[in-house]
């Protein structure tokens, strides 16, 4: 794999750390998505990233987003990864109950995730984790909903999972975001400087947090009441803990509290998430996911198109 190989076209979104584009491979005409991460870095440091990438990510799974392959040019390491052509979750769910836009003379009103798609969300979301940890022997370290990832197919992946070490610690200095994941061990132990003593129980907090903000349409914790980012992580700590908003079922509400258990040692681990009311047989299940992206993406676009079109003039659209 390498730049010459590669047709760049538009841009998918911005992290922290880099841009994502969606490309397409020349030989193939396969759509790939390119994640460029600019390291200050020599050239024996990036090209051994590289190497570490692509021993580690071989080995696919159907809630692992496929690696495609890396290369670096300059001091940027690319990456190269599936394209989900319908982004992620944040992108599609970040939305109030009730919202509704008008364009032309069709409104569309948001209703909030229906439980049975949540349960594939979360269903999804524990396969993938279960699979890097017990095939791959690692942690997912960053799940948040931009790092899950939908098609118009409706399968739902996970991407942004820790499997280069060099990579984890070359982008461990960069900021704690003001959405923090982390769960409250992880905090102690960033505060205190000793990174990497968590375990993989950090994850499952992650995962419920992130649950809930998919249903909510916005990250749980109250962030306008806070003035600084420490008063948010203390929040985490010492605060509640937070719940599904009204309308999903105890059986629900009762999944999301065994992920956000403050103390990681009483935790739910995979297996006990899978068994559990919520998401048992929930694979076996006909859940029409790609029926409700639809949705989602003609929700999300139609708001975008509003907020273009100039306030109190009829969309063009
Ligand atoms: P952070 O930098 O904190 O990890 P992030 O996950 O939003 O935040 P990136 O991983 O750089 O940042 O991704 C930016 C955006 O690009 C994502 O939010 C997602 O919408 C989009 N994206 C990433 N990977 C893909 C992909 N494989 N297919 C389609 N869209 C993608
Ligand atoms: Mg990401």
């Amino acid at each position: 794999m390498a730049m010459k190989d590669l047709q760049i076209e538009e841009e998918l979104g911005r992290g922290n750390y880099g841009t994502v584009r969606r490309a397409i491979h020349k030989p193939t005409k396969l759509q790939m998505a390119m994640k460029e991460i600019r390291l200050e870095l020599d050239l024996n440091k990036l090209e051994s990233i590289v190497r570490e990438l692509e021993i580690l990510q071989s080995a696919s799974a159907p809630n692992i987003v496929e690696f495609h392959g890396a290369f670096t040019v300059e001091s940027c390491v690319y990456y190269l990864m599936e394209y989900m052509d319908a982004g992620s979750l944040d992108q599609l769910t970040a939305f109030e109950a009730g919202e509704s836009y008008t364009v032309g003379n069709e409104t569309v009103v948001w209703e909030r995730v229906p439980e049975d798609v949540l349960a594939r969300i979360a269903g999804s979301m524990v396969r993938g984790l279960k699979f890097l940890k017990d095939e791959r022997e690692v942690m997912h370290r960053d799940v948040k909903p931009t790092n899950v990832l939908v098609n118009l197919k409706g399968q739902i992946k996970l991407c942004d999972f820790g499997v280069s070490k060099q990579l984890e610690k070359s982008l461990a200095k960069t900021n704690i975001g003001c959405q923090s994941y982390m769960a409250p061990e992880r905090i102690h132990g960033e505060t205190r400087g000793n990174l990497g003593a968590y375990t993989v129980a950090a994850d499952v907090w992650s995962l419920g947090l992130s649950v809930i903000e998919i249903a909510m349409g916005k990250y749980p914790y109250p962030q306008e009441s806070y003035q600084n980012v420490f008063a948010q992580l203390h929040y985490i700590i010492n605060g509640d803990i937070p719940t599904l908003p009204d309308g999903y079922s105890d059986v629900a509400c009762g999944w999301v509290a065994r992920c956000l258990e403050r103390s990681p040692n009483r935790r739910a681990a995979y297996t006990e998430l899978l068994e559990h009311g919520f998401l048992k047989d929930e694979d076996k299940k006909d859940t029409d996911v790609a029926q409700w992206v639809a949705k989602a993406i003609k929700f999300r676009d139609s708001k975008r198109v509003s907020r273009r079109s100039v306030p109190g003039e009829a969309s063009t659209l």
